[in-house]
């Protein structure tokens, strides 16, 4: 593949500095190079024409915006056409709106039409990584990474495991272990793609099944865990009621083996303190779903006490209870959350936390999450002129970072020109190209 060369703005994080603000870096007339989809430098555009480049060779996006792809801790693949159902909380959504919605998944031409819509919805929303609860069907799961493999994109995905509190038509009671390993064996670590073991949440796994999940984790190394913890307080008190012998929620995945440095814990809001603490001392990760826990009326998570135990964590959409698969929304409601609490998130700490930041919590940061040499070539391609209220507010900005305010506050899929996964272009918003 020959070398491609960027011209733009251009803005990312650097690896390595003590604060989130030291690390941003941002070039008003840079050149990033590519070579065999791999960053190769990024530099002034002067720099990069004084060591000789030839401006004929150089693709001009002068005006836009250039920025690492953007990376989702938490969404789910079949809920696309349940966002915004109106009127229950979790334990009720999950029966009302999740469990058909999942069920209609069981029809392989569905789920593949399903798959292939909700793909090319996240590269429209600028979304280039993701980490994916599937459906309990195993073509289901199978279809997501055949898909995500023909787009070279980076998903952590796993079929969903519950075998008892479920409807019979998502029940994996016979299937659920054989189907994951069969899956581990054909995805895990191919290409671009991940595995990770997915128990929908403790409550709809009997211990028997939640204990065999945790020995495929010892059994393949590398895999991630990926679940949901201490979400609704309803549904804390019924896990518990499920689980007499656990100390706590989380010690319903401990005790089984599912709680590692590579397990991600989908919103945390109600913890005690010794389940962060643990959560601290393990280097597992939160997933912060702002606009599903406020959708739902879950609660609001203490952002600040996380950064200050040095959690890692991530922000996901959580659609479909979150409301869009935007990153940019989702963090307006990270926002508007903290906000609630007496704390503002900036704009560089929440645009930090979406790119190297959630890459770094989901131990990818050596692939993706900036610009630095040799990583993995995804990238967006950002222009508010399709957006008009958010091109005008633009226009108003003095700074980058008043700018990239403004982003968070007002853009959607909208504000995304382009979406480059490994240095191709595979997805552009005047071509709706998938
Ligand atoms: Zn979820």
């Amino acid at each position: 593949m020959e070398a491609k060369h960027y011209r733009a703005r251009v803005a990312h994080f650097r690896s390595g500095f003590a604060s989130k603000a030291e690390a941003f870096e941002y070039i008003d007339d840079a050149v990033l190079s590519l070579e065999n989809g791999r960053v190769q430098q990024l530099v002034p555009a002067s720099e990069a024409f004084k060591q000789g480049l030839n401006p004929s060779t150089v693709i001009d996006k002068q005006g836009a915006l250039i920025f690492p792809g953007l990376i989702d801790a938490h969404v789910h693949a079949p809920q696309l056409n349940i966002i915004g159902s109106y009127g229950e909380q979790l334990l009720e959504w999950l029966n009302t709106y999740t469990f058909p919605a999942e069920s209609a998944f069981a029809s392989v031409e569905y789920a593949l039409e399903k798959n292939r819509q909700f793909l090319h919805s996240l590269l429209r929303h600028g979304t280039t990584t993701a980490v994916v609860f599937s459906t309990s069907h195993r073509h289901a799961c199978a279809q997501l990474f055949e898909l995500a493999l023909e787009k070279k994109m980076r998903i952590i995905a796993g079929k969903v495991l519950m075998n008892r509190n479920a409807p019979a038509a998502l029940n994996d009671h016979e299937t659920g272990i054989a189907d994951t390993r069969k899956l581990i064996e054909q995805y895990h670590q191919r290409g671009r793609l991940g595995y990770a073991v997915t128990p929908r949440f403790a409550g709809t796994s009997t211990p028997e099944q939640l204990q065999r999940a945790g020995q495929l984790v010892d059994d393949y190394p590398g895999l991630w865990v990926h679940t949901h913890l201490s979400e609704n307080k309803a549904e804390i008190d019924w896990t518990l009621g499920l689980f007499p012998e656990a100390s706590d929620y989380l010690d319903c995945y401990e005790r089984y083996g599912l709680h590692t440095a590579k397990s991600i814990f989908a919103h945390c809001i109600h913890l005690t303190d010794s389940e962060r603490q643990r959560i601290a001392d393990m280097g597992s990760t939160v997933a912060f779903c702002p606009s599903s826990n406020l959708f739902l009326g879950s609660g609001l998570l203490n952002l600040k006490q996380l950064q200050a135990m040095g959690i890692h964590y991530a922000p996901g959409s959580d659609v479909g209870a979150g409301t869009s698969l935007s990153m940019f929304r989702t963090l307006a409601d990270a926002y508007k959350v903290t906000q609630l609490q007496q704390h503002s998130y900036s704009s560089l700490e929440a645009l930090y936390d979406v790119t190297l930041g959630a890459a770094t919590s989901l131990r990818l940061d050596q692939y993706i999450g900036n610009f630095e040499k040799g990583k993995e070539a995804d990238f967006i391609v950002l222009d508010a002129r399709s957006h008009r209220c958010l091109s005008t507010r633009v226009s108003h900005c003095r700074t980058i970072q008043e700018e990239l305010f403004a982003y968070i506050t007002m853009a959607d899929d909208r504000l995304v020109q382009e979406t480059h996964t490994m240095g191709e272009c595979v997805y552009t918003q005047q071509g709706n190209r998938h």
